[in-house]
């Protein structure tokens, strides 16, 4: 197994943006939410002294697909505090704690039925979700073995459980974590979290039926509350153009090599430089539909490695590609399609 990240869904500059914020109860929740992020993330990794092994060995899989387990942090700053509903189980009524249930399904047979994968480590390993995770908690996190959601404050972020894009993410986090292991920072990091939206979009364009070019390619769009007038945390299709906003400030994703991020930030721009392979994604798919699009890119992350820059993707998602398309997995003018998409964002093979 990889090294785990804490692969949090909304970035720390945004919380930290959010937490200049002129209405004060808001401004209290971002600085709650990005501090007991920092927190948890030390305590979280001072729990994995012995590499490779989990926090909490969860029951095997016994049954034919990986088991699902709700827990309700019940407003603490805890994990696995009260198990509310295991796999098969009724309803809890409870709408967060059943979302994340349902959602969690969905991006399981996903995977399992479109890409051959038995949950997130290819071995079904139990999917366990910890929901009403803090007190108006602004973010969602995959940590290594689980997933936790906060509830948002209502204004700028809703719940984090009601999206099925941002469920998708995060366990695709975990997926990268089992197979390339892209490290969290710098290009390797940003070819992490790409990925993650690539999953997202793939997974929820699926289950609502669209096809690449009817989506709208926003990413974290279901979960912008009220109070803000952007349309989503980031766009993969056009990089940048997510929101512009008072609370949250201007969207910081280079769309070309041109601008790539070369700051610290952001475990030095994960979440930033991931909208230049965003857009590269979206060209293929817009050609070749998603789905095609999709089983490039996965068998791509099959074979990518830990320390794997922007380069060394664009060489071997064409690998794939070309591959793919001689044994017609995907459509002929595949190969074409991705190289004419990278080649768009600054990054020819
Ligand atoms: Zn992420």
């Amino acid at each position: 197994m990889g090294r785990a990240c804490r692969c949090c869904f909304v970035p720390p500059y945004l919380l930290d943006r959010i937490a200049r914020s002129e209405d004060p109860e808001v401004r209290e929740r971002a600085r709650v939410s990005a501090t007991l992020s920092r927190h948890a993330r030390l305590r979280r990794l001072a729990t994995r002294a012995a590499p490779g092994v989990l926090a909490v060995q969860p029951e095997p899989a016994t049954g034919a697909a990986a088991g699902r387990e709700v827990w309700d942090s019940s407003g603490t700053w805890e994990q696995r505090v009260r198990r509310v509903r295991a796999e098969g189980a009724a309803p809890t009524g409870d709408p967060d704690a059943d979302a994340a249930y349902d959602h969690a399904g969905t991006v399981r047979d996903y995977l399992r039925s479109h890409l051959s994968r038995d949950s997130v480590d290819g071995h079904g390993m139990p999917l366990l979700l910890n929901v009403h995770y803090g007190v108006r908690y602004m973010n969602a996190y995959w940590d290594g073995d689980e997933m936790t959601f906060g509830d948002g404050d209502g204004r700028v972020f809703l719940s984090f459980t009601r999206s099925l894009e941002v469920v998708a993410h995060e366990l695709a986090h975990g997926v990268t974590q089992f197979t390339a292991a892209l490290e969290y920072r710098g290009q390797s990091g940003a070819l992490n979290e790409h990925f993650s939206d690539v999953f997202g979009a793939a997974i929820s364009q699926h289950a609502e039926g669209v096809t690449a070019q009817d989506a709208d390619w926003l990413v974290g769009n279901e979960v912008i509350g009220p109070q803000v007038t952007g349309v989503a945390i980031r766009s993969m299709k056009d990089p940048g153009t997510a929101y512009d906003d008072d609370v949250l400030g201007r969207d910081p994703q280079p769309a070309h090599m041109d601008d790539l991020y070369t700051g610290q930030d952001d475990d030095g721009g994960v979440h930033i430089n991931s909208g230049i392979p965003n857009r590269a994604f979206v060209l293929t798919a817009l050609r070749v539909g998603t789905p095609a699009a999709m089983r490039v890119w996965y068998t791509a992350l099959l074979r990518l490695w830990a320390t794997a820059a922007f380069n060394d993707a664009v060489s071997v998602i064409g690998a794939c590609a070309t591959e793919l398309a001689r044994t017609g997995d995907v459509p002929a003018g595949t190969p074409d399609a991705v190289r004419e998409a990278f080649a768009a964002v600054g990054l020819p093979r």
